[in-house]
């Protein structure tokens, strides 16, 4: 899928994440004139922020974007405010993986998974995860590990998927070991995530297929990383758009591993809805990635928020026009907030002010504008 079809279906989720909040807040909070209070994601890239909105783009990526919209910068809620982080944490890890090489150190990814089943809610499995991952990481048995496998930071990306098999909360973590490193590392793990699952109710020890199953899978540990195979595991699971999730979802392999949540947003199943705010109540408050305390100071990387960064855009882009509040009104009535920005990387303002035009868009004379 091209890059201009996936911003316009992240959009067109986005208004279907819009249609939902609206619904959600109208039998929750019926008082509540503006469900953006409740959920900021209701008014993301829809209301403006100051008189005009102003179409920029940078010459350098041709990417065009706006100025003067609210963005909700909700790496969960939000699946074009997600897709903006992730694109930036992209280069992050890219930076960390090319750093960690001139300090002669090995970059190794590991799979965290646990088993679950349909009936588990999504605050369950991630209270159990989170109490799994404090119960393996403290104690000397790690600390020891870590000490022989020269450990200096990791970042830890925390993935939810839905599938046959219910909610799928898992963590790929990146780790910074020394290059003597081997695969046996991998049984070490095992034994310790196989421990604190067990002691987090998340591995019944007297189920032995499942003891089985969980000591062949449960832990996936790949040598000299690059920061492509990190990425491309995240993807797998992150990187959504219709054509791309169909297609798994069908597949055998697709319906065990499940669905992005943001694909809720574009298939709209039965209790898909409910699920979206399901996953929406159990991320509150979650990061989606974590670096090592110091470790982005020391790789030389500025640290800034999810909030900070969906804000952002390229120093470089050049000011092409000003929308007015009218023609905002018409562009996002439509839907058109995707497709004016293609108009714009491919002819500027005067292709962004011929497109309005053909779709009806008309200029009204200065005597009616107030
Ligand atoms: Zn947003």
């Amino acid at each position: 899928m091209g890059a201009r079809n996936a911003r316009a279906e992240k959009y067109l989720a986005l208004h279907q994440a819009r249609i939902w909040i609206g619904r959600r807040v109208n039998i929750l909070k019926p008082e509540e004139a503006f469900p953006g209070n409740v959920f900021r994601t209701f008014d993301c890239r829809h209301v403006r922020t100051s008189m005009s909105v102003s179409l920029h783009r940078s010459p350098a990526f041709n990417s065009a974007h706006y100025k003067g919209l609210a963005t909700c910068g909700s790496v969960w809620a939000c699946p074009v405010c997600a897709g903006k982080i992730q694109e930036r944490r992209r280069l992050e890890l890219e930076h960390l993986v090319q750093w960690a090489e001139t300090q002669e150190k090995q970059a190794i990814m590991v799979t965290f998974t646990f088993p679950h089943a349909a009936f588990h809610s999504l605050a369950d499995l991630l209270a159990r995860q989170s109490d799994a991952f404090l119960r393996f990481r403290r104690g000397s048995p790690f600390s020891r590990l870590k000490d022989f496998i020269g450990f200096s930071g990791l970042v830890r990306s925390l993935e939810v998927t839905h599938g046959a098999n219910g909610w799928h909360p898992h963590t790929h973590e990146l780790w910074l070991v020394d290059p003597s490193v081997q695969a046996d590392i991998c049984s070490r793990l095992v034994e310790l995530w196989e421990r604190a699952c067990i002691a987090a109710g998340l591995l019944d020890p007297d189920d032995t297929a499942k003891v089985q199953a969980f000591r062949m899978h449960s832990v996936d540990v790949r040598l000299n990383a690059t920061s492509g195979d990190y990425l491309a595991k995240q993807d797998s699971s992150r990187n959504w758009g219709i054509t791309h999730e169909v297609a798994k979802a069908t597949s055998k392999a697709g319906k065990a591993k499940g669905v992005h949540p943001h694909e809720f947003l574009v298939r709209r199943q039965k209790g898909d809805a409910a699920r979206y705010f399901e996953y929406l109540e159990g991320m509150k408050g979650k990061r989606q990635l974590f670096w090592s305390p110091s470790l982005k100071a020391k790789c030389g990387l500025q640290d800034f928020s999810d909030e900070v960064i969906a804000n952002q855009e390229q120093d470089d882009a050049d000011l092409l026009g000003r929308l007015d509040q009218d023609q905002w009104d018409f562009i996002r009535s439509k839907r058109l907030a995707a497709q004016v920005l293609d108009a714009a990387e491919l002819g500027g303002w005067d292709l962004v002010t011929r497109y309005l035009k053909r779709l009806g868009y008309i200029t009204r004379p200065p005597s009616e504008l107030s």
